[in-house]
């Protein structure tokens, strides 16, 4: 039987790597779950939730996890609690792998496998377990919300016997997946709302929630999506021209929100101090790249930052205020990647390490980190696990492979 555990998370993540109702799933396709005492609180989840639904509440951490066959967490765990996992157990969080090398490796040197959700392949069959997806919407939502509270005037045109009062202009950089809510959110609120990107297929999705798209559409633009439906860094020459794009149309914008990133690169800069300085006092900009160095020259991550009475939002974990619901979405993402390796007959834990799946979100096995881009990034080696490869049976319930997206 699979004994899956989930530890406390650090302070600063309100989030919990387990909701009651996917912890009753697991309960039900034969798992044995333990929760740390108190883990979910901050998200709202009782132990009482957690008893309910058929999971074991632990004291402390080790409890909760030592006997685990996989340990779910939301952020990468400390250094101890990987210490007391079983050896060979699995680790499935949002391990971030590109940063703190040292300690990912310290991680890895327990023996634990470590699998980093961010890296899941996006490809159908992976759509129910993209965390990226799952709390990047929820961050787009937010950043909304966020904007429209800070913002000193209504958002929706209103008709009224003493005059009208004008509908605020919203201005969505990236219309990923974030940008796209974050552009359905300002609709709803009654914002007029335009959109950039430099993937032509985000042309037709931005217009088709009501707002207008604003882009340099040469040549380079049309081929600007990778395979994986990714923006690619673009020319010196593209990002002059949509500077001066953006700089006209970012004049006469109330709010603005930028999603705008590479994967593996920093966020590109999209916003300058002279577009800043251009905006009328009491206008917002929210920078949900903040966390990868921030889309406008002025961010700081972390912080409300002010210019000229122009206030830029460079709040980090967005998702993480909306904890419920951000929970609740990566909970069944964990569940999703971790259902089909489990055995249907024996309910024990059988990875198939062939699987795209768990090649994709693999970063450490058996002591050695097993992902080139993790160990590019650590400089160091990739390293073949010492033992030789034991190759699971697939799993029954496992899917056909699914095909590409977008
Ligand atoms: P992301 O978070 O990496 O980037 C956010 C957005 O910023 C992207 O749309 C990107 O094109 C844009 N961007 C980058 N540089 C820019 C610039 N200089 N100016 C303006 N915009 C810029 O992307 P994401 O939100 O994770 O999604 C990217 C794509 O992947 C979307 O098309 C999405 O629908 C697709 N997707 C597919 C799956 C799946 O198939 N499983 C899951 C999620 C997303």
């Amino acid at each position: 039987m699979i004994a899956i555990g989930v530890p406390a998370e650090g302070q600063d993540e309100p989030r919990i790597g387990l909701t009651p109702e996917s912890v009753k799933r697991l309960v039900k396709a034969g798992a044995k779950v333990t929760v740390r005492e108190g883990a979910g609180l901050r998200s709202h989840f009782s132990d009482e939730d957690y008893a309910e639904a058929g999971a074991i509440i632990a004291k402390t951490d080790a409890d909760a996890v030592s006997d685990a066959d996989v340990v779910f967490t939301v952020r990468r765990p400390s250094l101890s609690v990987a210490k007391v996992m079983k050896k060979g157990a699995s680790l499935v969080g949002m391990l971030d792998p590109f940063s703190d090398a040292e300690g990912l490796d310290a991680l890895a040197k327990t023996g634990v496998s470590l699998f980093s959700m961010e890296l899941m392949p996006r490809i159908t069959r992976a759509q129910s377990m993209d965390v990226l997806s799952s709390q990047s919407n929820l961050a787009g939502y937010k950043a909304v919300v966020d904007a429209s509270a800070a913002f000193e005037r209504a958002l929706p045109m209103m008709m009224t016997a003493a005059g009208t009062v004008p509908a605020a202009r919203a201005f969505v950089m990236g219309a990923g997946v974030a940008g796209l809510q974050a552009i359905a959110t300002a609709r709803r609120l009654g914002a007029i709302v335009s959109a950039t990107d430099v993937r032509p297929a985000a042309k037709e999705q931005v217009e088709s929630l009501g707002a207008k798209f604003i882009a340099v559409e040469d040549e380079e633009f049309k081929q600007a999506e990778t395979a994986g439906g990714y923006a690619k860094e673009m020319s010196d020459d593209y990002k002059k021209k949509q500077s001066e794009l953006v700089a006209e149309h970012v004049k006469n914008q109330d709010i603005v929100i930028t999603t705008a990133l590479i994967p593996g690169r920093p966020a590109p800069k999209l916003i300058s101090k002279a577009m800043i300085e251009s905006m009328r006092p009491g206008s917002i900009i929210v920078d949900l790249a903040a966390e990868r160095g921030g889309n406008a020259e002025l961010t700081k991550p972390g912080e409300i930052a002010e210019h000229k009475g122009v206030r830029i939002f460079g709040l980090l974990n967005l998702p993480g205020q909306v904890p419920v619901n951000a929970s609740s979405l990566y909970a069944r993402n964990l569940q999703a990647f971790i259902e089909p390796f489990i055995d249907k007959e024996t309910k024990d834990l059988a990875i198939d390490w062939d699987d795209e799946l768990a090649k994709g979100t693999a970063i450490a096995r058996d002591g050695a980190i097993v992902n080139e881009r993790v160990a590019e990034a650590l400089g160091a080696k990739s390293a073949k696990p010492k033992r030789a490869e034991k190759k699971t049976a697939k799993p029954k319930s496992a899917q056909p492979k699914g095909g590409q997206t977008s």
